[in-house]
């Protein structure tokens, strides 16, 4: 604001309301100090891509990008060896992940570590996460606007691990990552690759249709094996 206008706002009896209701920028000469001032308080907010382990871990506790952090009880981010040569992904927590923040616990969770331990391989040795962090009210199916806004973390996750091979855990993650509609019977006992970084990928059951469905086990065994085999293909 000029004196002359100031002037004639005091004359007009209204310079102390204009200060009192217009922001300081719209009442005050500008200087290089203010501005200097604006500018380095104004929250820099780091793209998701360039988040380590715990930016990333602390950006999902506080996401609220789908509607789907309403209901969660806790985000549930990611278990397991961070320098895994495997990562497991399967599709949503369930109610017991959601209550604890931790990935494939309950029923299915003992799954999955039996499955591993087939294949002589502990829980704490492979990463485990899913396609979408946080809980679909009665564990419906998340759907393509949840799996989009909540990509990005996946993809994060998957640059930190690095892994060699990452298994798609049942038909949702399955045709996320693979961005198809194929059944999971026909996926499973393939070998795909995932990105630009061509990561090699295997597709099968999720433990929960397993426990569904257990004549679907001797498919499972023979996708463990097919899994192992790949893995010491790869680490040689
Ligand atoms: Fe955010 Fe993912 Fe949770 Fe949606 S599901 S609120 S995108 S963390």
């Amino acid at each position: 604001m000029t004196n002359i206008h100031a002037h004639y706002l005091k004359a007009m009896g209204i310079q102390v309301w204009v200060r009192r209701h217009l922001p300081p920028t719209l009442t005050e000469e500008p200087s290089p100090m203010t501005d200097t001032a604006q500018v380095s308080q104004t929250p820099q907010v780091a793209p998701v891509h360039e988040l380590d382990w715990e930016a990333l871990q602390n950006r999902v506790a506080a996401c609220t990008a789908c509607s789907l952090h309403k209901t969660r009880t806790k985000t549930v981010f990611g278990v397991g060896n961070r320098q895994a040569d495997l990562m497991f992904i399967g599709e949503a927590p369930g109610a017991d992940e959601d209550a604890q923040g931790e990935p494939f616990v309950g029923r299915a969770g003992l799954m999955l570590n039996a499955m591993l331990y087939a294949i002589d391989l502990k829980r704490e040795s492979v990463y485990i996460t899913n396609v979408v962090k946080c809980r679909p009210p009665e564990n419906r199916n998340p759907d393509k606007h949840e799996l989009d806004c909540c990509h990005a973390f996946l993809l994060q996750q998957i640059v930190l691990v690095k892994p060699k091979l990452i298994v798609a855990v049942g038909r949702v993650a399955a045709h996320h990552l693979l961005v198809t509609e194929t059944a999971i019977g026909k996926l499973r006992g393939q070998g795909f690759e995932y990105g630009e970084n061509k990561i090699p990928l295997i597709a099968t059951y999720h433990p929960a249709y397993l426990l569904r469905r257990p004549s679907e086990k001797r498919h499972a065994w023979q996708d463990l094996q097919f899994i192992n085999q790949r893995l010491a293909e790869l680490k040689r």
